[in-house]
């Protein structure tokens, strides 16, 4: 999700939007747009890449209105491209959006139905259609706006502007933030505080399912058109502060957006209802692969290690598994028939994408699971489960990393369901617990208190182990990666299994163990289970000499 910007007052607002839109620039953005109000009408400004582009063409064509709306774009559905930036803008109807409409896809074959000409690939666009067809049958702006959002799932931060309603900007929001700034005499809505900081420090954060008319005056409602009285809260934060949502460090940041991200990435792709698993990779039927090759590096390498047990385990498909920076420079053996999956956050790892072209050249299937829509990992490959964890600043992997396990859930259940390995019985049982996982996530997060205690008790140890079995194998070695990159604290990730062999000695009881252990199965709700290696329990003191190493307990399920 990246950046909305909206202004409603007596200034010109081309450069209002513009700086707030700059201010949102470090979250990264493929594209960017402004929507203003000149006679009662919108005229649309559009250009791909930097923000210098669009600036260029404010320049150029001297936009005077002091409505208006702007957006900086990271494309969830269409490439990144001028004409699928944002707003978007149909009969009366332009629109800036954050977040993805699940349904698109439904809604654009119903309308396209019923006469309806679509000029961009997005999601959005979808909405300024639903907007203009309720205002077509009389409803007045904000009635309309609220009927076309009851046709939509999924996440939306929204702002539009109508034509002939020239004075006010309609804001609404589920699932992706939106806030409100109230000034003397002018008004803002923006999807994050940075944008609007330093125009004012009196903020309105909408509640989920409401819906704004920002004007003059600033007026709420809720999802059934009832008025809201909502006092703005002075915001203290200074803008480093306020670039971090309030938190620490953009790492922090990105951690507590797991639970959005991880929804985002499944919950338009799983049906509990029919057990189906959707990969997108149109004309390409996977119910014949025999053989999967997963390439990536560093911790999307940790991911595959774990996709190799779904794979494995729900379709009974073999994997292998291999670093993209090694399978290049040996002789792989791969070929027709064969399914590639690479596995990058950026799309862009140069040596993921080398594998890639050389699977390729091999006659293997290329499908990716990518972070960056219409990157070159992306559009080299004939199938792409984008995982939308939105943009990742810090340097260290997080949401993109829990993000990429969950595509590949998705792809094992589409390989296991394809090839009929696994029932729709078993599926169903499985997609509902994943379905689950966003709230659990947030259950764990809201321990970081005691995450904490247990950080300072461990800070100064020199060195760590992480132990895991099955699933969590992987886990153990993503999680001595992170301890090394975020703490440069040596640390190493072992199988459980493995310890007695080796690294035993080096334990006594200044040695830190992190053991990574699921929950007992009395415990769990449904009886299917996840693949049969990542059954059992990890030990949780692997040795007799282990369990005198200093322990702290943390259980997860
Ligand atoms: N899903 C929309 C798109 O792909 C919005 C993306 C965003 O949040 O920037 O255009």
């Amino acid at each position: 999700m990246c950046g909305i910007v909206a202004y409603v007052g007596a200034e010109r607002c081309a450069p209002i939007l513009l700086d707030g839109l700059r201010r949102l620039e470090y979250r990264g953005y493929d594209s960017a747009g402004t929507a203003i109000m000149e006679g009662g009408r919108t005229t649309i400004l559009r250009a791909q890449g930097k923000l210098n582009n669009l600036a260029r063409l404010v320049d150029e064509k001297q936009p005077q209105g002091t409505v208006g709306i702007g957006h900086t774009r990271w494309a969830t559905h269409g490439r990144p491209s001028e004409q699928n930036a944002h707003p978007h803008k149909y009969g009366r109807v332009a629109v800036v959006h954050n977040g993805i409409i699940e349904n698109h896809a439904a809604l654009r074959a119903e309308l396209s139905g019923a006469g309806h000409r679509f000029a961009s690939e997005t999601d959005t666009e979808i909405v300024a259609h639903l907007i203009d067809d309720e205002l077509n049958r009389g409803l007045e702006p904000l009635a309309a706006v609220r009927a076309a959002l009851g046709r939509v799932s999924g996440a939306y931060a929204i702002c539009v502007l109508i034509d002939g309603a020239p004075h006010q900007v309609i804001a609404a929001r589920h699932d992706a933030p939106l806030i409100i700034g109230v000034g003397e005499g002018e008004n803002y809505v923006a999807s994050d505080i940075p944008a609007i900081l330093n125009r004012t420090r009196d903020i309105i954060s909408l509640e989920q399912h409401e819906l704004a008319v920002v004007g003059e005056v600033v007026r709420i409602f809720d999802a059934e058109g009832r008025a809201v009285d909502r006092r703005p809260e002075r915001i203290l934060w200074d803008a480093v502060l306020a670039e971090k949502g309030g938190f620490k460090h953009f790492m922090l940041k990105e951690i507590h957006e797991q639970p959005r991200a991880v929804t985002d990435t499944i919950r338009d792709r799983l049906s509990p209802a029919s057990g189906d698993a959707f990969v997108d990779a149109e004309g390409l039927d996977l119910a014949q692969t025999r053989h999967v090759t997963i390439v990536a590096c560093g911790t999307s390498w940790h991911a595959a290690l774990v996709g190799k047990q779904l794979i494995e385990g729900l379709a009974r498909i073999p994997v292998e598994v291999d670093l993209a920076s090694e399978f290049r420079y040996r002789e792989p053996i791969i070929g027709e028939h064969e399914l590639l999956v690479t596995i990058s956050q950026s799309g862009e790892t140069a040596d993921t994408l080398a594998a890639l072209r050389e699977g390729v050249k091999r006659g293997a299937t290329p499908l990716s699971i990518c972070n960056v829509v219409g990157s070159t990992i992306a559009r080299e490959s004939r199938g792409v489960l984008y995982t939308h964890a939105g943009p990742e600043i810090g340097v260290a992997s997080t949401k993109a990393f829990t993000t990429q396990l969950a595509a590949l859930v998705v792809l094992a259940l589409h390989l296991g369901r394809r090839n009929g390995r696994l029932s729709a019985t078993q599926a169903k049982e499985l997609i509902t617990d994943l379905l689950a996982i966003p709230e659990q996530m947030k259950e764990v997060l809201d321990h970081h208190a005691t995450v904490n205690v247990i950080a300072r008790r461990y800070a100064m140890a020199r060195d760590f182990l992480f132990l895991g079995r099955g699933i969590n194998y992987p886990i153990a070695l993503e999680g001595a990666l992170k301890l090394k990159e975020i703490s440069y604290i040596p640390a190493e990730g072992y199988a459980a299994g493995e310890m007695k062999h080796g690294p035993i000695a080096l334990i006594d009881e200044h040695m830190p163990v992190v053991v990574i252990s699921r929950a007992a199965p009395a415990t769990r709700r449904s009886s299917t289970t996840w693949p049969r290696c990542a059954r059992g329990r990890a030990r949780s003191s692997p040795s007799p000499r282990a369990a005198t190493a200093r322990s702290a307990s943390w259980s997860t399920t």
